[in-house]
């Protein structure tokens, strides 16, 4: 069998301080995955810069000119990380045989991706990295990723324990893949819905490299809830389970007030009329929350927006445009280097 020629996805945003190790350590590590005959001389890495505001897609284009290994796809705004993922395994399929997904900040071990292949070698088609322990995040990110796991398993989504984005796919996984449509893409939600050969591989997850976290608090908490709202209508059957409850309560108290009122002293239930009045409003405005976040998502469904725009992709860069660096004085100097490229390419 010939090598399979493999390409490493990595979504960056805002990643400057971290991206020239990155860039060093996977080439190296690319190089010598070809030296030892697992990869194909093809393979590539291939950056997505996610709408960064930073110099991180000057890094990247700069080193795509004169590294035959770099690829880069500028996005033209950000997109998240699932999406900026997306489009990087879109775009990588086309040229692959399998995909590793990392993410920028070498939290993951890239040491990991040569056991991936041995897999792959075998014939799975899908590998997942998983984390060993958790020891280097706070406290707080493990008991809110633990909880996070707990409620989707109650919700019944099937996830990969401790997984992250940090895995390998072949080309045929990643085509089906790309035929899940909707807009609300949770990867790890999907990922294990396509059903191919799969197995885990199991590693230390460290510290950040460089940089900061871009998944502060408040994103995390919008992760965690686009997860199971897009993967569930569990919420909405426990908000119609209270809505049963406060309605056979509100019937019970109803016979207690009518007795109050007949029988003895109105005030008192005057007290606890208008407290249940408050209490089944709340409920009420829940779950009119609730199912309004449903609607909200069959809107964004029913408009079928991309998921991403491609501003740049350099493994199709036939025709340079001259929107590339926003136009700086060394404008020629890199149109002039990019054709040289694409001719070299085709
Ligand atoms: N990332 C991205 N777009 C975003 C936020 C993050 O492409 O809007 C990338 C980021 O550059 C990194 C990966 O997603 O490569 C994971 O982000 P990070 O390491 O900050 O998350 P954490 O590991 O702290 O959960
Ligand atoms: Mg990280």
């Amino acid at each position: 069998m010939m090598e399979p020629v493999l390409t490493i996805v990595v979504p960056c945003y805002n990643e400057e301080e971290v991206l020239p190790v990155t860039i060093f350590q996977l080439q190296n590590l690319l190089k010598e995955l070809i030296t030892d005959g697992f990869v194909s001389k093809q393979s590539k890495i291939l950056f997505v810069d996610d709408g960064s505001q930073d110099h991180t897609w000057e890094l990247i284009y700069k080193e795509g000119l004169r590294n035959e290994y770099v690829r880069g796809l500028k996005l033209s705004k950000n997109v998240g990380h699932q999406n900026a993922l997306l489009a990087g395994l879109f775009i990588a399929k086309d040229h692959s045989d399998c995909i590793v997904s990392i993410d920028a900040d070498l939290q993951d071990d890239i040491k990991v991706i040569r056991e991936f292949l041995l897999k792959f070698h075998e014939g799975y088609e899908i590998v997942y990295g998983v984390r060993k322990r958790r020891d280097t995040d706070t406290l707080f990110k493990r008991t809110t990723a633990l909880g996070f796991y707990k409620i989707m398993e109650k919700m019944g989504v099937d996830l990969v324990f401790n997984h992250a984005d940090f895995r390998l796919m072949s080309k045929r996984a990643v085509q089906e893949l790309e035929r899940f449509s909707e807009v609300n893409l949770f990867l790890r939600g999907i990922v294990p819905l396509l059903g191919f050969r799969s197995d885990v591989v199991y590693y230390d997850r460290l510290e950040r490299h460089a940089g900061e976290t871009k998944y502060p608090l408040t994103k995390m908490l919008a992760f965690a809830f686009e997860g199971i709202t897009s993967f569930s209508v569990s919420p909405i059957r426990i908000v119609l389970l209270l809505g049963f409850v406060s309605f056979f309560l509100s019937l019970f108290f109803g016979v207690y007030f009518l007795t109050l009122k007949f029988f003895g002293e109105t005030e008192t239930g005057w007290t606890s009329l208008i407290t249940s009045i408050w209490l089944i409003g709340g409920l009420q405005l829940i779950a009119i929350g609730l199912i309004g976040e449903y609607i909200g998502k069959i809107y964004k469904e029913s408009k079928r927006r991309p998921k991403y725009i491609v501003d740049i992709d350099s493994y199709s860069l036939s025709k340079p445009r001259n929107n590339i660096l926003n136009q700086t004085a060394e404008d020629e100097f890199y149109h002039l280097d990019l054709r040289q490229i694409s001719e070299t390419n085709h």
